[in-house]
């Protein structure tokens, strides 16, 4: 069975994007664990948390992966933006554990100017202040575009980061099929050799979960800039190669895509027909 579902507000609350989910037929979701603009997260609801534990044990929904604000930046050359991201983290972490056994996702980070070795440094140094031992969240590092100065594009810049973090095993990547394409890994023409390379690199056990957006933009062109599935550069045959890969078809799948929720349901719709469930 395809795991596959899309990027949700958290506004109302864990069991609305439950409900929200099921309704358009997906089997997990996305949301931001916070307010894009930092500050303080909300209050924990428990009632609103066990309400959802409920729902997601009863229809069968395996995990799901909350993500990082975009504004944070863990490798900035100002210390209280590098010291602002070490905290959101941390009171993040400490939340997913109300919801155990799920995913968190963020962004490396952008270097500006420091260079690439300092940035996956401070990256590194963050990651070890901020995981706990026995903690049952997987955190997982975004491949990006490379868009400015943004570290992550490369296979290799991601195993850097992850060999540097002691606690390793708490570690894995989530691949978005737009930022390799615009990060020069071709997944449209060469999906096998991409995977393998992955896996030389990093090694397939540490793929978590796909983020599953078609690109606006070309093969290399580091411009990040999300398009429909279907309506962009990858088109609908490569990204159904994506899923029904043997190596891909068993991982979680999150839309990314530019849609409101009847949009969605659309595209999840499209990505079933396409997918064999064999
Ligand atoms: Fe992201
Ligand atoms: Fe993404
Ligand atoms: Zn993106």
């Amino acid at each position: 069975m395809l795991t596959i579902g899309c990027h949700l507000s958290k506004s109302k609350g864990y069991y609305h994007m439950g409900q929200e989910a099921l309704s358009i037929d997906a089997n997990t979701f996305q949301f931001f664990s916070r307010n894009p603009r930092g500050g303080k997260s909300k209050k924990i609801d428990l009632h609103d948390i066990n309400k959802f534990l409920t729902l997601k044990n009863k229809n069968n929904i395996p995990l799901i992966l909350a993500h990082s604000p975009y504004t944070m930046n863990a490798c900035s050359k100002k210390v209280e933006i590098r010291e602002l991201a070490n905290s959101m983290i941390s009171e993040d972490l400490e939340t997913m554990e109300y919801l155990p056994n799920n995913l968190y996702n963020f962004h490396p980070g952008s270097h500006t100017g420091q260079g690439k070795e300092t940035g996956i440094k401070q990256i590194s140094n963050m990651l070890n202040n901020c995981i706990k031992e026995n903690q049952t969240t997987t955190i997982l590092l975004e491949t990006m575009a490379g868009k400015g100065t943004e570290i992550g594009s490369k296979f290799e810049e991601l195993n850097d980061i992850i060999n540097q973090v002691e606690l390793n095993e708490y570690l894995g990547v989530c691949l978005d099929t737009c930022h390799v394409y615009d990060g020069g890994y071709d997944i449209k023409n060469n999906l096998d050799n991409v995977i393998d390379e992955f896996d030389d690199i990093i090694g397939l056990n540490r793929l978590y979960a796909i983020h599953l957006n078609d690109s606006v933009h070309g093969l290399n062109s580091h411009k990040d800039r999300h398009a429909c599935i279907g309506d962009g550069k990858l088109g609908l045959d490569a990204i159904s190669n994506i899923i029904n890969h043997p190596k891909l078809k068993k991982l979680p799948f999150f839309l990314e895509t530019p849609n409101d929720i009847d949009g969605y349901k659309k595209e999840i719709r499209i990505l079933k027909n396409h997918y064999n469930n064999k």
